[in-house]
């Protein structure tokens, strides 16, 4: 029986992770590389599959009650005209749980606060680890170390877990980098309808958090490692997005240029093996998704779930782990795969294609993307 696992990584997956462990009465330790938790400035799309999950680890009504309930969604054309609709609203219905807009801050603080105190250790930068028969020893860069039953690396995209587990798989960039803000604006925002607009190799999403914020997002086609200074980084924007419909100039106007969060979009092709000896992977270390589909943290919290009910169900370890893989594996690998392909036609850049594009998705019947949407959030863990 397993009685102690360390997670590397405080973020989604692993929070989640050691609240599911803990519920399973499995002692768990996560250390973060990080002095304090939680990324600021950002915003969160949770969708119904990963809110039933939430409801069986009891802080569905937290997040419910934290976020914003999204009842339709757009997608529409660089000038605003609606190309899509859906109606994550109906999916309540459906399945029982809302799809909710959060600040991802005030996710984590719900993730923290279901956690006993002493769970979390910040400040812990994990650099690989040893195992044997009987223990895995975890080694941290300030010379600590630890020891546990098992490892789950939740360290995200770039993780030393996987590094170590799998070295040879490489990062695979998606071609185009992603700007976020969350601002505060005096402006009437329509609770419940979220946009995403499709230009020319470029897009922008607006999802409103509650009454005065709203979170967007903006993506567009240029090399990995681009860097500017705040300041310059906001007049790029200004400019990229300054015949895109209102709201669009006004909110990047408002965003104070240092509150702009940048980061060039990778995922990695879905693989296998998620595990060696004692250690296995979760969330983004296991199965990184471009952000396409904002189902990437709801794979995480799927994965969670699924991960302690295998290790409560299990007393063999390697049966643990074969288990939790074969039910996470093919449904993430979709996930990944099919949020590439979105991905690659929204940042279509050429005129002729992204005309097409548009004329595509504004005959196709709005059920067909409901369908699609009930098919990908129906999973049940
Ligand atoms: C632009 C963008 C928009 C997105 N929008 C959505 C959305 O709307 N909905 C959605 O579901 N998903 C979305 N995602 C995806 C989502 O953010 C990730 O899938 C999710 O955060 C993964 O959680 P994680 O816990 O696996 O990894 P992470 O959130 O990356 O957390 C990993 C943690 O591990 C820590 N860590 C790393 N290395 C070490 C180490 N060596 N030692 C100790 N700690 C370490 C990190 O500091 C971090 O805290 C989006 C992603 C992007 C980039």
């Amino acid at each position: 029986m397993i009685q102690k696992d360390i997670v590397i990584g405080a973020g989604i997956g692993g929070l989640c992770t050691a609240v599911a462990l803990q519920q399973a009465g499995i002692q768990v330790t996560v250390y973060e590389q990080a002095e304090a938790i939680g990324q600021v400035g950002a915003g969160l799309t949770l969708w119904s599959n990963a809110l039933r999950v939430l409801r069986r680890l009891n802080l569905a009504d937290a997040v419910i009650q934290a976020g914003a309930r999204i009842e339709e969604a757009h997608i529409r054309a660089s000038s605003g005209r609606i190309l899509s609709r859906s109606h994550p609203g109906q999916l309540a219905q459906q399945l029982g749980e809302p799809t909710i807009a959060i600040h991802r801050a005030e996710l984590h603080r719900i993730l923290l606060a279901a956690l006993s105190p002493e769970v979390v250790h910040l400040g812990a930068a994990c650099t690989g680890f040893n195992q044997n028969g009987q223990q895995v020893t975890v080694a941290f860069a300030d010379g600590r170390s630890d020891q546990a039953d098992c490892l789950i690396g939740a360290d995200g995209l770039n993780s030393v877990i996987r590094q170590q587990i799998r070295p040879q798989i490489n990062l695979r960039y998606a071609g185009y980098t992603a700007w976020r803000g969350v601002v505060a604006t005096a402006q009437n925002i329509t609770l419940g309808q979220t946009s995403e607009s499709w230009g020319r190799g470029a897009r922008f999403g607006i999802v409103p958090l509650d009454e005065q914020h709203i979170y967007w997002f903006a993506t567009a086609n240029v090399p990995a490692g681009q860097r500017q200074n705040p300041a310059e980084q906001k007049i790029t924007l200004l400019h990229r997005f300054k015949d895109w419909h209102d709201p669009i100039p006004h909110l990047l106007e408002s965003t104070p240029a240092e509150a702009i969060l940048h980061h060039d979009l990778y995922d990695v092709p879905p693989f296998t093996g998620w595990s060696e000896g004692r250690a296995i992977l979760l969330g983004d270390a296991a199965h990184p998704t471009t952000p396409n589909m904002g189902q990437g943290a709801c794979m995480a919290i799927e994965s969670a779930f699924t991960l302690a009910s295998c290790l409560k169900q299990h007393d063999d370890l390697a049966e643990a782990w074969r288990t939790y893989e074969a039910k996470r594996q093919p449904r993430t690998a979709a996930i990944t795969q099919q949020s590439w392909q979105i991905g690659r036609v929204g940042q279509w850049q050429n005129r002729l294609a992204t005309s097409l594009r548009d004329g595509l998705m504004a005959a196709a019947p709005d059920s067909l993307l409901q369908k699609r949407l009930l098919q990908t959030t129906s999973f049940t863990v």
